[in-house]
């Protein structure tokens, strides 16, 4: 079977045609500046070169138009006709409460989203634009929807709830939703398929250490705590948003500096993280590795404090599931920084883990960087959202 994967955001559509029978990428790409003036698609098929198509889409239509010609393509295409699409799976941000799996999208399901508009203001209005668009180009093909929040759904209420008046969550379900959960369900999944232990009954900790990055307790497959909130600014320290902090700072600092809450929301959002301690201008972690190896204390400081968080976060989530299988890495740096891996696993220690220098020395694959004697297994898992997308859209078609 062929599933089309679209993950759609304001001004771009990222997709990928994935070939089920054996998880393969048939083709992928990137349409940009849709929209816009100089609006481009990026597309590589076969896992060959990308290639830079200049086309004009003035809406995510003729964006999803213009994925599906090249797709069927004489040349550059990998299917014959449309009808080889057997599905497409849509990356859908927000599900507020209302979505705790993926579902094959209708009129329904569509009012639904937009009712968790208020929730992700800026992702499930693109998100449902893509939707849109696609069941316009594509009316015969099923649409599925895959949510951001939906694996975490099966958080305890005491693991959810804030301790701010109740009636706000009565009023508006304000309360701990989570993200990135289709990464932590394929990659917990994936780590005890690898560690040969039983998923249904298994204590995982997924790091998810991206741009944007969150810490996952996963109990016998089950989502029972996660660190990022009702949006995902809460949390880990990230590539340049605050992570938690005491809220009471906001206040104090609007009152400092004069600032509207729309100005320090802002700073919280796109000036802090990593990207405001180290203070290089840049969020990436290689030009951070960088100046610290080259003496930057700064730096240093920004790397200790970072790696702090996320292992505070695995502690707390090994204390909520009473004990550790595995702690998992994936995403950007969880799947290329060794140092960033072996510092983290370094604060438990006193458990038994052990990092084995040479495994821990490898990126991006899947491989067990603990040494054999480690009481808790530490591994690397790339993470593969599209897939996992493929995946739960191919069990809704059965
Ligand atoms: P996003 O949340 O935007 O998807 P990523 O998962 O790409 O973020 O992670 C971005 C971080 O991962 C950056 O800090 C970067 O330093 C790190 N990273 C990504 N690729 C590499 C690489 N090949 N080598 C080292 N670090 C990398």
């Amino acid at each position: 079977m062929k599933i089309l994967v679209i993950n759609c955001g304001s001004s771009s559509l990222k997709f990928q045609l994935i070939n089920s029978d054996d998880d393969t990428v048939m083709a992928k790409g990137l349409c940009e500046r849709i929209g816009s003036e100089g609006s481009q698609m990026e597309y590589a098929a076969n896992g060959g070169e990308k290639e830079i198509i200049k086309v004009d889409m003035p809406d995510h239509a003729a964006a999803a138009e213009n994925v599906i010609n090249t797709l069927i393509d004489k040349d550059k295409g990998v299917i014959g006709d449309l009808s080889q699409i057997d599905a497409v799976g849509h990356r859908i941000v927000h599900g507020g409460e209302k979505f705790a799996s993926s579902v094959i999208i209708d009129d329904e399901v569509i009012k639904a989203i937009e009712e968790c508009n208020d929730l992700a203001p800026l992702h499930n209005p693109a998100n449902i634009v893509g939707i849109k668009a696609c069941m316009k180009v594509m009316p015969n093909i099923p649409q599925c929807g895959v949510f951001d929040t939906a694996f975490h759904q099966t958080m305890p209420k005491k693991a959810y709830l804030y301790g701010i008046p109740y009636e706000y969550y009565e009023k508006y379900k304000v309360r701990k939703y989570g993200f990135h959960g289709t990464s932590h369900s394929y990659v917990s999944k994936r780590a005890a398929e690898i560690l040969g232990i039983p998923y249904e009954n298994s204590k995982i900790v997924v790091c998810h250490l991206g741009n944007g990055a969150s810490i996952c307790g996963v109990l016998n497959g089950k989502s029972i705590d996660t660190s990022m909130g009702l949006t995902p600014l809460d949390g880990l320290i990230m590539g340049t948003r605050s992570g938690s902090f005491d809220p009471a700072v906001i206040e104090f600092l609007m009152n400092k500096e004069n600032k509207s809450i729309s100005e320090i929301m802002t700073e919280l959002n796109k000036k802090s993280g990593v990207l405001s301690l180290a203070g290089i201008g840049s969020s990436d972690f290689r030009d951070i590795t960088k100046e610290m190896l080259a003496g930057n204390e700064r730096a240093e400081m920004t790397i200790d404090t970072f790696c702090y968080k996320v292992a505070q976060y695995i502690g707390a989530y090994m204390t909520a599931m009473h004990g550790l299988d595995a702690i998992v890495f994936t995403a950007g740096l969880g799947e290329n920084n060794f140092r960033v891996r072996k510092k983290i696993s370094s604060y438990f220690d006193y458990l038994g883990v052990e990092i084995d220098d040479e495994a821990n020395s490898h990126d991006r694959t899947e491989i067990v960087i603990s040494k054999e004697s480690s009481k808790i297994k530490v591994i690397q898992v790339p993470t593969n959202e599209e897939l996992k997308i493929a995946q739960e859209t191919m069990e809704l078609l059965k």
